[in-house]
């Protein structure tokens, strides 16, 4: 094998062989036009992203002052922790780990697609270094040289044949995806429009020419070389273009002369070299642009997305969003980044339920309004409807008209799309923008009204006085130490539903029971909690957010207290990500952790169950704290046998109550995101169902009535697990409220 190679000494080909002096112009006239095509189509998207506000994206000041001047805000903090490098994050998008996630074999193909032009690109930049400016230059001072032989020529040449046959391969593979498989993923069916209200044809057609465009240019290259070898006769050293080697020989078998391959090949030379110019020049138009935007948009993707929501802009002077200078850069970026892929769009549980919204056909709506309005080009990359509206309305308002109300109050904020995506984009704050524009028309459902209201009068979405937040303790036979008053080493957060719901309440008892037979020193704010917020934001109502904050941290400023514990998700969330931007300097912890410590330490002497259970990751536990093992841990100490549904962890299936859905009407759903969770879990030979949260607990006990699933799966808290275990009758019940 080294023998060979060093006998390719001083071989090589020549790069514009046949092509005469007039060739050798009209390709390069061809290849400026190209590249200013490029050029100009990429300055239009650079100019659009432009028009966008600041996002804090490329240098991140931990924890300024806003920039009013005024006390820092969520969106001036930075998080601590989580927060990749950007070498990770170079890393991730070198090995395609993004694309892999929950699909290898796509991950594999693009690996090589992505890997093989990246190769092949280097090759034509190192041909153009050797044949523009090495040959060139030296030529000047006599004795024309080059690099581009002998065995960095052979080297060459197998590393460019192999990584181009990978990359037609997997191509040959996306193909079959698309125009063979059916996949779910990439049917482009609009679920909220009737079929004959809209045309997506221009999407089918601009994913084939782009796979298309992308094949020939490789096949093309491959046969120019098969000719070109044959036509020279197969020197030895040809042998190191492995692929063009056997098409030669396949020529050759079908008879095509010398004389013949000559010609063909200078022919197949200019259609190679037409097509690959004309797939530079299409990038920044069409669904090719992804290979330039989606690098960019997870280089400056913010892993803390969703969890911490930004303030509004106190520069724009409304609310929400309305113009294309309203969104930051980085959305607009992200509207670029979609290639389409619709993971995003089958793991919605609004989509799943039959709700018009589908977070895919919301970003490619606001990318094709984004670009209508900034009067970018596109080619085969765009939807076409027969009346002015949808997507191709700019005359209209945003959040109503091109995006419908409808649309953006289904979404549940479970943030299934953003862990999905493979290109970081990010909907979640997207969405709750738009819905702020709703909020501040007064676009919504009565009963987010009311619940709205409620809040905003009584401090809780049950409309119940301040006075009865804490009623349910009184079936306690101990007093729960008011922390406003006294130390305590845990603030118990109690949260809306564990306080007032009726279903909940002996949960919150058996709660403090379990806290209290392990000795560990807790209190509440009593009166003094407000609504945490969480899903006040989420709806889009920031004042009222605001509002609750500056309230729950009086009186959190004023207890003296070690951590937080808290039994809801949602609250969890807010309180950890949001609140340290108010001030809120304290550690916080769901329950689970807090038992989970509390039982590996001897603290609380649980026996076994022996039951066969599986757990459902709640939302704003699993995906937006990446909270999965405690609750998992505290399972398995209590001798439960833990089976997984196949959707757990950061795959979890929302319950639909999130992001104030569970203040508006779910009764036009095909089938409520419950209900699909339970007849996923009834497919396993399990006992129960375990949840770790006060609206899973309701939203699931229904559900499996509903779908009939009640007598066989029993919808069971870890609390509850927990005190069976201690060998204590749970309260559940037992006191009267
Ligand atoms: S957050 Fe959840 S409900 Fe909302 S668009 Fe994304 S996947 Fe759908
Ligand atoms: S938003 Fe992301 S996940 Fe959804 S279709 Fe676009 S690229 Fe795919």
């Amino acid at each position: 094998m080294i023998a060979t190679l060093l006998a390719v000494e001083g071989e090589t080909r020549e790069v514009f062989e046949d092509i005469n002096l007039f060739g050798k112009v009209v390709f390069y006239v061809l290849s400026f036009i190209a590249t200013a095509l490029f050029l100009w189509g990429s300055w239009q998207r650079i100019t659009k992203y432009r028009r966008g506000r600041p996002a804090g994206r490329i240098r991140r000041p931990a924890a300024a002052p806003s920039s009013n001047g005024s006390a820092p805000t969520v969106a001036d903090t930075v998080p601590s922790n989580g927060q990749p490098s950007k070498l990770h994050t170079v890393g991730t998008i070198a090995a395609n780990s993004t694309v892999a996630k929950r699909d290898r074999s796509m991950g594999i193909a693009h690996f090589f697609i992505f890997w093989g032009f990246i190769t092949l690109f280097i090759g034509t930049v190192i041909l153009t270094i050797d044949e523009d400016i090495v040959k060139i230059a030296t030529r000047q001072f006599g004795e024309e040289r080059s690099f581009f032989k002998g065995v960095f020529y052979a080297i060459y040449s197998l590393v460019l044949d192999t990584m181009g046959f990978a990359a037609l391969i997997a191509l040959v593979y996306m193909a079959a995806r698309r125009g063979l498989f059916h996949l779910p993923q990439l049917d482009y069916r609009r679920a909220e429009e009737p079929a004959g209200g809209y045309d997506r044809r221009q999407y089918q057609l601009g994913d084939q020419l782009f796979i298309g465009l992308l094949g020939l240019v490789l096949v093309t290259g491959f046969l120019h070389e098969g000719f070109r070898i044959r036509a020279s006769g197969f020197p030895d050293f040809e042998i190191w273009s492995p692929v063009g080697w056997l098409i030669a020989k396949g020529v050759s078998g079908a008879g095509v002369t010398l004389a013949g391959s000559d010609t063909i090949r200078t022919v197949i030379w200019w259609v190679h070299a037409v097509l690959a110019l004309s797939f530079v020049a299409y990038i920044p138009y069409s669904k090719a642009m992804h290979m330039l935007t989606d690098a960019a948009n997870l280089v400056t993707h913010d892993p803390t997305t969703s969890r911490r929501l930004p303030a509004p802009d106190p520069a724009a002077g409304h609310l929400g969003y309305q113009t294309v200078e309203d969104f930051t850069w980085k959305e607009l970026l992200d509207f670029d980044a979609c290639t389409k892929c619709g993971r995003c769009h089958v793991v919605c549980p609004a989509a799943a339920a039959g709700a018009p919204l589908s977070p895919r056909d919301l970003i490619l709506d606001l990318r094709q309004w984004a670009s209508t309005s900034s009067g970018n080009v596109t080619l085969l990359d765009s939807e076409r409807r027969p009346e002015p509206t949808g997507p191709l309305v700019t005359d209209g308002t945003l959040a109503g008209d091109v995006i419908r109300a409808d649309t953006l109050w289904s979404c549940t904020t479970c943030m299934a799309c953003v862990a999905a995506c493979p290109v970081g984009i990010e909907h979640v704050p997207t969405i709750v923008e738009l819905r702020r524009s709703l909020v501040e028309a007064g676009t919504m459902e009565p009963s987010l009204q009311d619940a709205l209201q409620n809040i905003a009068q009584k401090g809780n979405s049950f409309g119940k006085s301040a006075r009865q937040r804490a009623k349910w303790t009184k079936g306690l036979d101990f007093t729960i130490t008011d922390a406003r008053k006294e130390p305590v080493r845990y603030l118990w957060f109690v949260g809306d539903f564990a306080s007032f719901d009726d279903r909940l309440q002996s949960l919150s008892q058996t709660f403090a029971q379990i806290l209290h037979g392990a000795g560990v020193d807790f209190g509440i704010l009593y009166d003094g909690e407000r609504n945490a917020g969480n899903d006040v934001r989420r709806v889009g109502e920031e004042g009222l957010f605001e509002m609750l904050v500056e309230q729950n941290m009086e009186q959190l400023t004023a207890a003296e207290f070690d951590e937080i514990v808290t039994t809801d998700p949602h609250t969890l969330n807010t309180l950890r990500n949001e609140y340290p931007g108010f001030g809120l300097d304290k550690p916080v912890k769901h329950y689970t952790e807090v038992l989970a410590d509390l039982i590996e330490a001897g603290e609380l002497d649980v026996g076994a169950l022996g039951s066969t259970a599986t757990y459902h990751d709640p939302c704003y536990l699993a995906r937006y704290n990446e909270l999965t093992e405690a609750p998992r841990r505290v399972l398995r100490a209590i001798g439960c046998d833990v089976v997984e549904m196949p959707r757990n962890r950061d795959n979890t299936f929302c319950c639909g109550a999130g992001g104030g859905r569970i203040w508006m009407d779910d009764s036009g759903l095909t089938e409520r995101p419950s209900e699909n969770r339970i007849r996923e879990a009834a497919e396993l030979d399990v006992e129960m169902f375990v949840v770790a949260c006060p609206k899973d607990f309701t939203m699931y006990t229904d559900a499996a009535k509903t779908t009939g699933h009640d007598a066989s799966l029993r919808v069971v808290d870890v609390i509850e697990l927990v005190a069976e275990a201690l060998d204590r009758q749970p309260a559940l019940g037992a006191a009267e409220i």
